[in-house]
């Protein structure tokens, strides 16, 4: 029998992510971590523990099976590793690149109590990457069932509930606004943090579970989501839009040229393609000193892209302090090795006008800590007579976003106070048969919370259609004398 491993025996040190040199990376749009080698892996996956009380599933928003996956890698089954993965996450290869681990399941890592945490999102990220290199799937047989699903949305949530949808039978259709699926994976995440062929990849997946894609396609202009259910002739709706409308900061100088959220910078370059411009005819204007405000996962890919673009210099204009920053400390790190330069315990307070309307510098004032706030985190407060003046000639706003309020004018569902769609814990919405998740509940949050939403509400759709998983007969047992496994409106069997 295998020794019991300890945190004496395992390997002391986490194994390092192999990454392109700082100064070489941030000069295109190349991917900047390489991925674990299989030597690598495997030698990450011997740290693990395999704890019996298992905090790391805890610790997962969806529950991956952490310590099965890592097992099989460690036994050299990695086919086994990608089944275990995706009996939960559909997106492991994204996952593994872009999920907060630190304050998911690495931050409950029981190696972390005296060491390093098991590297678990580079593992992820190994099984993903090779499922997409073997051309690895898991397709179903599934026996069709006469309902039809329409999906608004093709961000991770959508991704998700489509995905489940199609398992169960339902014929799925998703729309999407942009004339490309992915949602923030997409237009938000740079290629240099998570590659197109990636999202291409999984895309590719859902389309062989025989879910269909319409982009360009804006749901609440070309028709209403009551039209869906009344017109279309879908027997059940999932919303899951994001909430990708920018907040501005409303201080002078808000409207001079050369001020833009994160998002409209990231979507023109990523999406739209302005970083080939003028192969693709879409511009942006160019930043000599770009000052991005904020510290968030969306404020650093805007100052890394900003660099790509060739910026001469790139400042992080934040108003608390480093330990208080929003973005995964991957992200930061990587900013500041690429050479962004980060001013903590700044605010604006205006925008500096040329002369001509265009941006020729930012008012800042210093801030000190004071007490936590209902965030939990300390409350910025300005230092008197602080104020300073720095120029610049692009300024960002990676401040937050908000619902995009074309669902609630185009449709009588309920929305709560701060303009998100309104729904109870099955994720059910204020009309029959329509659900929603992801960004557009909860407001801004994470990928894999987005995913869990899109299969949470997958399951109540399940129920209000009637349909049963073959995984709820799992308890066994018999319903008028038939057997509940052979007893589901959907029989599936792997191919
Ligand atoms: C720049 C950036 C970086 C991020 N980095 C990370 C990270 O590193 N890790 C992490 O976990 N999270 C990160 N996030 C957050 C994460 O991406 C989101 O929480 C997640 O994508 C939300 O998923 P969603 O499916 O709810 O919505 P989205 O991903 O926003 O997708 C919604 C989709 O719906 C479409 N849509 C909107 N309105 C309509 C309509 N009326 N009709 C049809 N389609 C419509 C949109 O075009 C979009 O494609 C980041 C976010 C941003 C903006
Ligand atoms: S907590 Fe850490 S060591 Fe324990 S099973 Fe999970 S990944 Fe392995």
């Amino acid at each position: 029998m295998a020794k019991k491993k300890t945190v004496r025996t395992i390997p002391q040190t986490r194994t390092p992510m192999p990454e392109r040199p700082a100064q070489v990376r941030a000069k295109n749009f190349s991917e900047v971590a390489t991925g674990y080698r299989p030597e690598d892996a495997l030698r990450e996956a011997e740290r693990c523990l395999q704890c019996a009380d298992e905090p790391c599933v805890r610790g997962c928003p969806v529950g991956v099976d952490i310590p099965g996956f890592i097992r099989r890698i460690e036994e050299r089954d990695l086919r086994g590793a990608y089944d275990t993965l995706t009996d939960t996450n559909l997106l492991p290869a994204v996952c593994g690149r872009v999920c907060p681990q630190e304050n998911q399941c690495e931050g409950v890592c029981t190696v972390g109590d005296s060491l390093e945490p098991v590297a678990i999102g580079r593992l992820e990220r190994y099984v993903g990457d090779i499922a997409i290199r073997e051309g690895w799937v898991n397709v179903p047989y599934v026996e069709p069932v006469r309902y039809r699903v329409g999906i608004v949305g093709s961000g991770p949530a959508g991704m998700a509930c489509a995905a489940d949808m199609a398992k169960a039978g339902c014929e799925v259709t998703v729309y999407e606004a942009f004339h490309q699926p992915g949602g923030v994976l997409r237009y938000g995440i740079p290629d240099f943090r998570l590659p197109n062929e990636v999202i291409d990849a999984e895309i590719e997946n859902l389309k062989k579970l025989g879910v269909r894609f319409e982009c360009n396609t804006l749901v609440g202009r070309l028709f209403t989501i009551e039209q869906m259910i009344t017109t279309l002739g879908f027997d059940a709706v999932f919303i899951g839009v994001g909430a990708g409308y920018p907040t501005m900061l409303n201080i002078p100088g808000d409207s001079l040229n050369g001020v833009l959220s994160a998002n409209e910078l990231l979507t023109r370059c990523n999406l739209m393609r302005a970083r080939d411009f003028p192969a693709f005819d879409t511009p942006l204007p160019a930043g000599r000193r770009v000052a991005v405000v904020g510290a968030g996962n969306t404020a650093m890919d805007a100052m890394r892209v900003s660099l790509r673009l060739g910026s001469e210099k790139v400042y992080c204009i934040y108003r608390r302090s480093r330990t208080e920053a929003p973005a995964r400390v991957e992200e930061v790190h990587h900013a500041e090795e690429e050479g962004v330069e980060f001013h903590w315990l700044t605010a604006p307070v205006a925008v500096l006008d040329d002369g001509q309307g265009n941006v020729r510098g930012l008012r800042c004032v210093r801030m000190t800590l004071g007490e936590p706030d209902k965030s939990g985190r300390r409350r910025p407060i300005v230092v008197p007579d602080s104020e300073f003046d720095f120029e610049c000639d692009v300024v960002v706003y990676a401040i937050g976003t908000n619902a995009n309020p074309i669902m609630g004018q185009t449709s009588g569902m309920k929305l709560n106070e701060w303009g998100y769609i309104a729904t109870n814990e099955s994720l059910a919405t204020s009309l029959a048969g329509v659900f929603a998740g992801g960004d557009i509940v909860t407001g801004a949050a994470t990928v894999i919370q987005a995913m869990g939403a899109g299969r949470r509400a997958a399951k109540s759709m399940k129920q209000y259609l009637g349909l049963r998983d073959a995984a709820d007969t799992s308890a066994g047992g018999t319903l008028f004398g038939i057997e509940l496994a052979e007893h589901g409106f959907t029989r599936v069997r792997a191919a």
